[in-house]
């Protein structure tokens, strides 16, 4: 496990309130044993029901990806939607595990469970991942499975901001296996995967995220120094940038969506903050590599906030 980080920052101090959406990357919800696959049980009337729903569910996840990749023409967001639609498989969630629906063809595949309410019925640990303030997608390693909810909560391009997210996690995992519960590898993982999201995000965007991301940037430097603490020691509270949010990417379906927008942008601005400034203010004259560790710190520290990583 990753002890302090070699620049000696602590990044103990939260200035402001932190409201965050982290993009799925959630505790395991149950213990692998407890997904063991099955393929050999009758499946129930009401279980043949509901995988039109599953169905219509990746399919909205797919056309939902494919949208950003169109307008991006991004080489990476490409590969990474070729790698959903080439390796995501289908699963119906059952009380033992889950059973395959797709057959099991592709080179690398991963389970895909697209949930329903009914699946909160099956045991606690799928009631768990259906209920409560979960993202839209998560990925669990382990078992290879990644979850997808209520797609319906976000407008379609955040919703594929977050499955670009997580696939990118899957296929990360899937193509060099990692130990995803260490700290220190968790961490640069995690940075990985939100520097891309922050760099579709500035891309769908457009100028006028840019915009508001340099004036986040800059409220953040300011918020540090009035609190007489350098950067890198305090963590600058999430902003209230709904309204400018709204006029880039259009009015956001819910609450649960402002926040998320909301923790892109923050996560963004904190991880700008670093590039452009050392701990005095002044331009940062910092190695590719030192801030790296900045940015990895930043992540763990986020991520135990929010209970995602074991607290020491
Ligand atoms: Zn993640």
């Amino acid at each position: 496990m990753n002890g302090s980080n070699s620049c000696g920052l602590i990044m103990a101090l939260t200035l402001g309130v932190v409201v965050v959406v982290i993009g799925g990357c959630s505790h395991p919800i149950s213990p692998a044993s407890q997904f063991a696959v099955k393929t050999d049980v009758p499946m129930a009337a009401d279980e043949t029901a509901q995988i039109p729903a599953r169905r219509e569910m990746k399919a909205a996840a797919i056309k939902s990806i494919e949208e950003v990749a169109t307008k991006l023409n991004d080489p990476e967001v490409n590969e990474l939607v070729a790698f959903f639609k080439q390796n995501a498989t289908l699963v119906l969630p059952r009380p033992e595990g889950f059973r395959v629906l797709d057959a099991l063809n592709s080179e690398r595949p991963f389970y895909l469970a697209c949930l329903v309410p009914e699946d909160s019925s099956l045991n606690e640990t799928w009631a768990q991942s259906v209920s409560g303030d979960k993202a839209v997608a998560s990925f669990q390693p382990d078992v290879r499975l990644m979850v997808l909810r209520d797609q319906k909560s976000m407008t379609s391009v955040w919703n594929a901001v977050y499955i670009l997210h997580e696939t990118h996690h899957a296929r990360d995992f899937l193509l060099t296996p990692y130990d995803w519960q260490d700290t220190r590898t968790f961490c640069m993982k995690e940075l990985a995967v939100h520097e891309f999201q922050n760099r579709i995000v500035a891309r769908l965007g457009g100028e006028i995220y840019k915009a508001a991301l340099n004036d986040e940037v800059v409220a953040m430097r300011k918020k540090v120094f009035d609190s007489g603490l350098k950067i890198g020691q305090g963590l600058p509270g999430c902003p209230d940038y709904e309204a400018r949010l709204d006029r880039i990417f259009g009015p956001a379906k819910n609450e649960y969506e402002q926040r998320a927008r909301m923790s892109s942008l923050w996560i963004h601005g904190l991880f700008e903050l670093i590039d452009r400034y050392d701990k005095n203010g002044d331009d940062s004259t910092k190695s590719q590599d030192a801030k790296e560790e900045d940015k990895a710190l930043t992540m763990k520290t986020i991520y135990r906030q929010n209970e995602v990583l074991p607290n020491p």
